[in-house]
């Protein structure tokens, strides 16, 4: 930790971990530009091996246990039928199990930021993605992640409605915005959000918006929350823009069991080299030397169902 930064009990952490197979991105399923139509089609037609995720999550829940940190697993639920016992093991090492869509399809346009469902369809999928994690893992599943982080203001409405309380999903920075709002207001602490939209409203509802890290700095907000800015940003400045954000409340981190595995994906899917250009060994220890300078200096690792705790 640079300087003379501590930190009391006060400063929370949430540490969030995506599950998701090198098949689940935009360029190969699930989009308007993918190979596959859908994860179905992809298992129809697929005849290579599959599964690169396993071998980096025990990876995961190995480094988390040593230090025993419980972490929130957002995790895509058709998972749940092609990973037998995957999901159950996260969840028997103590994590919090949270909903990343059914296939990780993109709900809305990456582009024009149209839904690509409607609301019903959209309820529909997400109620039965809901089902199979909570029947696999024994857990009440209450927080989500948008697939892509492609998030609208209609799709909490309907989170909200079949019983989700928390959404992690909108990333504020000065270079990318993938919502289908100006996000005027939002920084980098949970709030409440306004009925159909996304920007903070003044009204408690039964569910929160719990927004990604940024470093502000410069004139420029950078995001550091994780993904692929862990693979592509130096960590000295992940770390600057966490603590930032910690100052002002409870910040996320997150990161893709994939983001760590050493082995080269099947190279199907347009930019895909470039993507996965740096992973493997050198960000898992990106990723633990971040969570132990913070352990140090006594930051309080969080899942993000304890944040019910501190927001009601
Ligand atoms: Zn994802």
């Amino acid at each position: 930790m640079g300087g003379t930064e501590n930190f009391s009990n006060k400063n929370r952490l949430f540490v969030t971990v995506d599950i998701e197979d090198w098949y689940h991105i935009p360029s190969v399923c699930g989009s308007p530009f993918s190979v596959y139509k859908d994860t179905d089609e992809f298992f129809r037609e697929w005849l290579g091996e599959y599964d690169y995720l396993t071998e980096p999550t025990l990876r995961v829940l190995k480094f988390l246990g040593k230090r025993n940190i419980q972490a929130t697993f957002f995790v895509v639920a058709d998972v749940v039928n092609h990973y037998p016992g995957l999901v159950e093991k996260i969840s028997e090492n103590g994590h919090e199990i949270a909903c990343h869509g059914l296939e990780h399809a993109c709900k809305i346009d990456p582009k024009t930021k149209k839904p690509l469902f409607t609301t019903e369809e959209f309820e529909k999928r997400t109620k039965e993605a809901k089902k199979l994690l909570e029947n696999a893992s024994g857990q009440k599943v209450i927080g989500y992640r948008a697939p892509n982080v492609l998030i609208a203001g209609w799709m909490l409405d309907s989170l909200e409605k079949i019983g989700f309380r928390y959404d992690s999903s909108i990333c504020v920075n000065s270079f990318y915005n993938k919502s289908d709002s100006d996000l005027d207001g939002v920084g980098t602490i949970p709030y409440f959000p306004i009925e159909g939209g996304l920007v903070p409203g003044n009204k408690k509802r039964d569910i929160i918006e719990v927004p990604w890290a940024y470093l502000n700095t410069f004139g420029f907000r950078i995001p550091v929350s994780g993904g692929p800015m862990l693979r592509f940003l130096p960590s000295g400045l992940l770390k600057k823009g966490l603590i930032q954000s910690m100052k002002e409340g409870p910040a996320v981190m997150y990161f893709h069991p994939i983001d760590i595995s050493n082995k080269s994906f099947p190279k199907i899917g347009k930019g895909r080299p470039f993507y996965w250009m740096i992973k493997g060994d050198v960000v898992e220890k990106r990723i633990v030397s971040l969570i132990d300078a913070f352990n140090k200096s006594g930051v309080n690792f969080c899942n993000l169902r304890d944040l019910m705790g501190i927001m009601i």
